[in-house]
């Protein structure tokens, strides 16, 4: 017989187990329902692959996850005839976390427990939440079309074993050895009730074994014949999405928003349709309440789960969102793509591109509804997903202005660092002759708020916006309208305050100018190259000068932004 091997987990497993077991204690059930929804995606992934392999299923197609209890064991047997794991997929799925990014986020923590949790909860609990309840887990797992199966054994405190071993039809047996004081989950009654309230969703019929009745004697001395045991499906096993709208609770949308999205915390909104007519679709979308803490990153999975006639297709199918949606997670029910659709397929695809909209535009539906009716809910997102929704200006022309009317901006309204200002609203608080909407970029909000080029509109009580988001600048190149009026930064040059400067002032300005030309000479010649030009300004009030760039330069924080990428 082969050996055992003896092997590490990634230094952020340990720490992820650790933070876990702290944060759940109060929720420990949940790791039914992780490793419930984990049986489910392997029974989806293996029905996608046997759509081209048939012989996969060898003799076993109805896909199903049995639990079961020992009491006097104190043990917990999850078994799948899913897709099963190879040694390789044990070795990446039950000792590492798979995510770029990982280390650099752990090395951030802090160190405080009830803050980290919170932090940790974007991960997703999933596999690891076993050892909530249990000190040992052992799983055992043959991958479909393989001959070899392979034993992993862990009592989930930095390392785990790995041995090749015999094991009976493919797919995955998750076995839980209960702590001591977790004793009450070996209980077949305790596991109904979890499993109906986490999984009824679930599109796996989940089963759990009904015991046989022994044969008994009727009251007139008859004979009523034994009743054998058999495994009974106790989960409703029906697709969700699938399910009429009014049918579903928010319970219900929100406990498969944790299973589509393996996030741990509760989605803020969701949107659920039915499109008909010339493409037809179900489309489940959610937005989630906290961002992860990947969201920036390049190689980043995100898309929705795509199902083609209720069967499971991909996951992470990124081409039926805007990049600036990138956050939404979901699944789309398609009836007119191939059930061979590939990535490449998607790319260029008259349905792919018509899903995309509708779904594009339900979206935008769904936030402006927030907006406007739930401005708190509306507040929790913009502080999340703001300076992606930002990139829209410039990626979605078609929805430009409805994406417009969704910014939200720091402004010297108030003063304050919360971006809670829209255009609309800026522009219904325009003073009278004012025809443009005026903004700063700099780096820092404080050093927005404090820019000397907002002296003259201060004095003015001219509304000014003030952005400091590394992606403004850059948005602000592409946003140079709303509601026609033009935005215009105030640190160009040749600002021009129009019919807000008077006459009088105007004359008087025009005097000063000429008394000064000497100084501003004079000024030039010390300077010499370092500078453009020296030019006199009426903007400044209280500072006596300040840099300002052409108007067909950059402007210093795009130069700033070019460095960072390395230009
Ligand atoms: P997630 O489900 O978010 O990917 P998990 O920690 O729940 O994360 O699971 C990690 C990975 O382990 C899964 O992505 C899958 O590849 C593998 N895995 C877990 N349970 C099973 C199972 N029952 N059958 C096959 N693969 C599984
Ligand atoms: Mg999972």
């Amino acid at each position: 017989t082969a050996q055992k091997e003896t092997l590490g987990f990634q230094t952020e497993v340990k720490q992820l187990l650790n933070l876990m077991i702290h944060s759940l204690y109060s929720n420990k059930e949940i790791f039914l329902r992780e490793l419930v929804s984990n049986s489910s995606d392997a029974a989806d992934k293996l029905r996608f692959l046997a759509l081209s392999q048939g012989d996969l299923y060898q003799g076993d197609a109805d896909l199903r996850v049995r639990i079961s209890a020992n009491k006097e064991a104190n043990t917990i047997t999850i078994s799948d005839n899913g897709i099963g794991m190879t040694r390789d997929e044990v070795i990446s799925s039950l000792g590492t976390i798979a995510k770029s990014g990982t280390a650099e986020f752990f090395k951030n923590l802090t160190g405080d427990q009830s803050k980290d949790s919170q932090l940790i909860g974007q991960f997703g609990v999933g596999f690891y939440s076993a050892f909530i309840v249990a000190d040992l887990v052992t799983v055992r797992t043959r991958k479909a079309g393989e001959t070899t199966a392979y034993e992993w054994e862990s009592q989930g405190e930095g390392e785990y074993t790995l041995q090749e071993i015999e094991k009976e039809g493919r797919g995955t047996d998750i076995i839980l050895h209960l702590r001591d004081e977790e004793k009450e989950f070996a209980d077949d009654y305790r596991l109904r009730g979890i499993v109906t309230k986490y999984s009824d969703h679930i599109s796996t019929p989940v089963q759990m074994f009904k015991a046989e009745v022994p044969e008994s004697e009727g009251e007139d001395g008859e004979k009523i014949p034994a009743v054998p045991g058999e495994w009974e499906s106790i989960n409703r096993a029906t697709a969700l999405w699938t399910r009429d709208k009014s049918e579903l609770s928010d319970e219900e949308y929100k406990e498969f928003y944790k299973h589509v999205s393996h996030d741990w915390e509760d989605p803020l909104s969701w949107a659920h349709n039915k499109v008909e007519g010339k493409t037809e679709y179900t489309s489940l979308l959610y937005i989630p309440k906290k961002a992860p803490f990947d969201l920036w990153n390049r190689e980043r999975q995100s898309g929705l789960k795509l199902y083609v006639q209720r069967v499971f297709v991909m996951d992470d199918a990124e081409q039926f969102m805007p990049s600036y949606l990138r956050f939404v997670k979901g699944l789309l029910d398609s009836n007119d793509l191939p059930l061979n659709v590939s990535r490449e397929i998607l790319q260029d695809n008259k349905v792919t591109q018509a899903i995309r909209k509708g779904c594009t535009s339900r979206i935008i539906k769904m936030l402006e509804r927030m907006a406007k009716n739930k401005a708190d809910d509306y507040q929790v997102f913009w502080n999340e997903f703001g300076q992606v929704m930002k990139e829209g200006p410039a990626e979605d022309a078609a929805n430009k202005e409805a994406v417009c009317k969704l910014l939200r901006f720091s402004s010297t309204h108030t003063d304050s660092e919360t971006q809670d200002v829209s255009l609309e609203q800026y522009v219904e608080r325009m003073n009278e002759g004012q025809d443009k909407i005026y903004y700063v970029v700099a780096d820092t909000f404080t050093s927005a708020k404090n820019s000397p080029h907002l002296e003259i509109f201060r004095k003015k009580g001219i509304e000014v916006l003030l952005l400091s988001d590394r992606v403004d600048e850059w948005m602000m190149s592409h946003l140079t309208e709303f509601a026609d009026k033009q935005l215009q930064s105030i640190t160009r040059g040749d600002l021009d305050l129009g019919k807000l400067d008077d006459e009088e002032t105007k004359k008087a300005q025009e005097e000063s100018e000429k008394e000064m030309a000497g100084l501003v000479e004079r000024i030039k010649t010390a300077l010499g190259d370092d500078v453009k030009e020296v030019r006199f300004t009426h903007r400044l009030t209280d500072s006596p000068a300040c840099v300002v760039s052409d108007d067909n330069d950059m402007s210093s924080q795009m130069q700033k932004l070019m460095e960072s990428v390395g230009q």
